[in-house]
């Protein structure tokens, strides 16, 4: 999906990463390219200068966290102005305890009935119970195919072929399926090719069935152009937002993007395929995290927020100039124990694979307890200096945990271990990147 998008950020993106220093000029080349990257995709002029000034600027301007290099700076500066592009975050929001009633909108051929069956899959899997209604009166077969899509997902379909007028048939299969059903999606015409025809016939539907949100789908291959659909909707829908579909290799998918959502309009969906699974919830942020080849960035930064990762300022400068008291360890390992839980988004995260052991991240959770009674035995100039354990020392501390020798020279040579990888710069990029992180 967006391959070209993706491409062009990936490479304007290795392209820092492996330049020797970050200066002005390396800075103004990498916005050049990103200006470039983004016009090919169809976003318009005036929106890439003005990102790609703002990212610019603030790479110029502002100064990377302490810790954090100006290379890993900027990437998360672009990747937070291209969110910011693509506009907010926020999901659909259905009541599930009631018949919400969705409207699909959209010209003909830009993907309602796909996306309206792709939906009752969706919806259907996460437990609705969802009846599809056949408003499209206008199509010869529309109803046919409709049926089709809609029972290879379980959902029931309303329709009425002999009723030729369809917002009676939207009105009435509301009707038929209020109460019980939790969704009703109902399918339109798309008569018209033009705004002022499509919002009329907004109105005749939205007029006879109120429904809880009406949905504009329009197709991203068109690119910049859904500017002007997607502005009239939005200011003319009382409770709407968009479907941008067809992002499989529409090369101007990133312009249809961005233009939706400059129009202030919520992008709600997004579609990727013409199979049925072929639909997503869209997050700007985490879809930027894709394209910029980042695995699921904002699920990892939740995550990390949830898992509470503390960043001792401190405690980092000192373990990375080779200064590690057991006490530290046992934060690291705490830390680790954390993430236990993410290592299979951190496998994702390029840079990082290689620095977390995921066979030592499981390790860590097992031992944590273990090594925690260890230390906890340990006198205060012992946890501060290490190195001081001696044999006789050693003995004392497992028996004062209760643990066996064996343990306490594992959870010394961890130290030791944990001590070195600190003072690598895969620790310091590991630290980093937990640091840069758990400040969002
Ligand atoms: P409608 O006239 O608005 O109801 O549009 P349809 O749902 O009939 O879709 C028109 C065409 O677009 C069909 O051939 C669909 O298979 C295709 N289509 C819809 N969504 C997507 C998508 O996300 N990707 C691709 N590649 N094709 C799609
Ligand atoms: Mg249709």
């Amino acid at each position: 999906m967006l391959d070209s998008l993706r491409e062009g950020l990936q490479n304007a993106i290795s392209k820092i990463l492996n330049s020797n220093t970050v200066d002005e000029k390396v800075v103004k080349e990498f916005v050049r390219d990103l200006q470039r990257t983004l016009i090919q995709s169809d976003v318009n002029v005036k929106m890439a200068l003005e990102v790609t000034e703002r990212v610019q600027k603030r790479a110029l301007d502002e100064k990377p966290p302490a810790g954090v290099t100006k290379k890993d700076q900027i990437v998360s500066i672009l990747y937070e102005e291209l969110a910011r592009l693509l506009g907010g975050e926020g999901a659909l929001h259905l009541d599930k305890t009631k018949t919400n009633v969705v409207v699909m909108l959209g010209v003909q051929g830009s993907g309602k009935t796909t996306t309206a069956a792709k939906m009752a899959r969706f919806y259907t899997k996460r437990g609705y119970k969802v009846g599809v209604v056949a408003a499209d009166t206008f199509r010869p077969g529309a109803v046919a195919q409709l049926k089709t899509l809609a029972s290879a997902v379980g959902a029931e379909v309303y329709s009425d072929e002999k009723e030729k007028d369809s917002v009676k048939i939207a009105k009435k299969g509301k009707e038929a399926f209020e109460g019980s059903k939790n969704l009703v999606i109902i399918d339109t015409a798309g008569r018209h090719k033009e705004e002022k025809g499509l919002l009329q016939e907004m109105k005749e539907v939205v007029g006879a069935v109120k429904p809880d949100a009406t949905l504009l789908v329009i197709d991203g291959t068109i690119g910049q152009q859904c500017f002007s659909q997607a502005q009239a909707f939005h200011q003319a829908a009382p409770v709407g937002g968009i479907i941008v579909t067809k992002l499989d290799g529409a090369a101007k998918g990133g312009g249809a993007l961005a233009a939706a959502a400059a129009t202030g309009a919520k992008v709600y969906f997004i579609g990727t395929g013409e199979r049925i699974d072929d639909l997503e919830e869209f997050a700007p942020t985490r879809f930027v995290g894709r394209l910029l080849g980042m695995g699921d960035l904002k699920a990892l930064m939740d995550m990390v927020r949830q898992s509470d990762v503390e960043v001792d300022e401190k405690a980092t400068q000192r373990m990375m100039s080779g200064k590690m008291t057991m006490d530290d360890l046992l934060v690291q390992l705490e830390q680790m124990k954390k993430f236990g839980s993410l290592k299979k988004l951190l496998e994702h995260i390029p840079g990082l694979s290689g620095a977390v052991n995921v066979g030592e991240l499981d390790k860590a959770e097992g031992r944590f307890v273990v090594y925690r009674s260890i230390i906890q035995s340990m006198t205060g100039s012992e946890k501060a200096d290490p190195d001081t354990i001696n044999s006789s020392r050693l003995k004392r501390i497992a028996r004062g945990s209760g643990r066996n020798e064996k343990d306490v020279r594992e959870l010394l040579s961890r130290y030791k271990q944990m001590k070195s990888l600190f003072k690598t710069s895969k620790g310091r990029e590991f630290r980093q990147m937990v640091r840069r992180m758990g400040d969002k």
